[in-house]
C-alpha cells in the first residue's frame, strides 16, 4: 500500500474541473499568498482573475500562508477556485515577532512619529511583521520548500491579458530568477538608513555582489546613494533557490540585524529588489510586459494595440503607468539597452 503522490497537475479533490489544457510537463511551481481570514473576498477576486487567465490551463499549485489559522470559510472560497492543489500554512511566531535585538520602547517611539507625519502604515506594526516576512521567511516556510518557483499573489489584483505560455518554465529556459511588471520609486521617510544598511552588506560581502549587476537602475552616482528605485514585489514571479541562497540569506540578514524593518518601515519590495540588482545578472531579471496587472493605485498595460487585441487584454491603455515619471520602468529599459514600445508616447 504505497504512498500515492498526486500528481501536479491533478485538480484539487472532489472538484469536477476540466483539465488543464496546455500539454506538456509542469514546472516545480506554486502560487504564494500571504493573507489574513478577512482577505477572503478580495483574494476570491485575485485568484479568479489568475485562473481565468493563466492557471485554468495549467493547473498549478496554491499556497496560502497566515500569522494566524485561515478558517474553513477561506479554506472553502478559496480551494474551489483554484484549479491546482492548495496548501494552508501556519507562519512559525519567530518569523512573525520582534527579534529580540530589537529596542521595543524605541520602535514604538518611530511609529509614534511616523503616524504623526502621517506616513503610510507608518504607525503599524503588523504591517511591519508583514514586510519582514516577505523580505526573509516565506520562501522558507515547510510549505514553500517542495518549489523551486514562486508566483506571488495578493488580494484585489486585476490581471488584463491572457498568458498562454508557462511563465515558469520561460523564467527556467531563460535563466531568469527575479521578474516585475510595475516599477516606481519607494517613500523616502520609509527607508532613511535602508541603503547604509546595503553599503555595509556590500562591504561585508563583496562575494556576493554579481559581476554585471544593476546597480545603475539602483543608483545615479555608482552607489554611493540610492534612487529609491524599486520593482513593486506585490507582483513577482521568481526563484526560490535564489531567496534560499546563502547570498540573499546573508543579505537578509545582516539588514534584519540592522533593524530597519522595525525602527523605520522597510518594504519587502526595496528589498528584494537591491538584492536582485545587486545579486543578479542585469538579464536574469525579466520585464513581463505581456503580464498586464493592476494593483492599487497602479495599471501595467501593455503598449501596443495589437498585443493587447491578439492578447484579449481588456485594460485601458491611458491607465498605463510604464512611461509616466514616476515609474522606474524606463530606467530599466536604459541599463539594459532596450528600446522602448513603438508608440509609447502616443498611448499616455
Ligand atoms: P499594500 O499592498 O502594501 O497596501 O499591503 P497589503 O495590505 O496588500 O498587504 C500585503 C500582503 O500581506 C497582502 O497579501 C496581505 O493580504 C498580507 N497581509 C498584510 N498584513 C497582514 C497580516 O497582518 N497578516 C497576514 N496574514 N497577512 C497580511
Ligand atoms: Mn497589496
Amino acid at each position: 500500500e504505497g504512498v500515492v503522490t498526486t500528481p501536479q497537475t491533478t485538480p484539487n479533490e472532489g472538484q469536477t474541473l476540466p483539465p488543464a489544457t496546455a500539454p506538456g510537463p509542469r514546472m516545480n511551481a506554486t502560487f504564494v499568498t500571504l493573507a489574513r481570514n478577512s482577505d477572503v473576498w478580495e483574494i476570491a477576486k485575485s485568484i479568479r482573475a489568475v485562473e481565468d487567465r493563466f492557471n485554468r490551463k495549467f493547473n498549478y499549485d496554491w499556497v496560502f500562508l497566515n500569522d494566524k489559522e485561515f478558517d474553513d470559510q477561506f479554506k472553502k472560497v478559496t480551494s474551489a477556485l483554484v484549479s491546482g492543489k492548495t496548501k494552508y500554512g501556519l507562519i512559525p511566531t519567530a518569523h512573525w515577532s520582534f527579534p529580540e535585538w530589537i529596542d521595543q520602547d524605541k520602535a514604538a517611539r518611530v511609529r509614534e512619529q511616523m503616524k504623526e507625519k502621517k506616513i503610510i502604515y507608518g504607525d503599524s506594526i503588523s504591517y511591519r511583521h508583514m514586510c519582514r516576512y516577505e523580505s526573509g521567511f516565506f520562501f522558507r516556510h515547510p510549505l514553500m520548500m517542495d518549489y523551486e518557483w514562486y508566483w506571488r499573489v495578493e488580494p484585489s489584483i486585476e490581471l488584463f491579458c491572457d498568458i498562454n505560455y508557462d511563465t515558469f518554465k520561460f523564467m527556467a529556459d531563460n535563466n531568469k530568477k527575479y521578474s516585475f511588471t510595475l516599477s516606481l520609486f519607494e517613500y523616502v521617510e520609509t527607508i532613511p538608513t535602508l541603503w547604509d544598511s546595503v553599503k555595509g552588506f556590500m562591504k561585508e560581502h563583496p562575494e556576493h555582489i554579481s559581476e554585471g549587476n544593476s546597480m545603475s537602475f539602483l543608483s545615479d552616482d555608482n552607489g554611493e546613494t540610492y534612487n529609491h528605485c524599486h520593482f513593486w514585489s506585490n507582483f513577482e514571479i521568481g526563484n526560490l533557490n535564489w531567496l534560499r541562497s546563502k547570498a540573499y540569506i546573508d543579505y537578509f540578514t545582516k539588514l534584519d540585524r540592522d533593524g530597519g524593518f522595525f525602527y523605520e518601515r522597510w518594504g519587502d519590495a526595496p528589498v528584494h529588489s537591491i538584492a536582485a540588482a545587486l545579486m543578479l545578472k542585469k538579464d536574469q531579471i525579466h520585464f513581463f510586459n505581456d503580464i498586464a496587472y493592476y494593483h492599487v493605485p497602479f495599471t501595467h498595460c501593455p503598449t501596443g494595440e495589437q498585443f493587447r487585441l491578439d492578447n484579449k487584454c481588456h485594460c485601458n491603455p491611458k491607465d498605463n503607468f510604464d512611461w509616466n515619471g514616476y515609474s522606474c520602468t524606463a530606467r530599466y529599459f536604459e541599463i539594459n539597452g532596450l528600446e522602448k514600445p513603438a508608440g509609447y508616447e502616443k498611448e499616455q
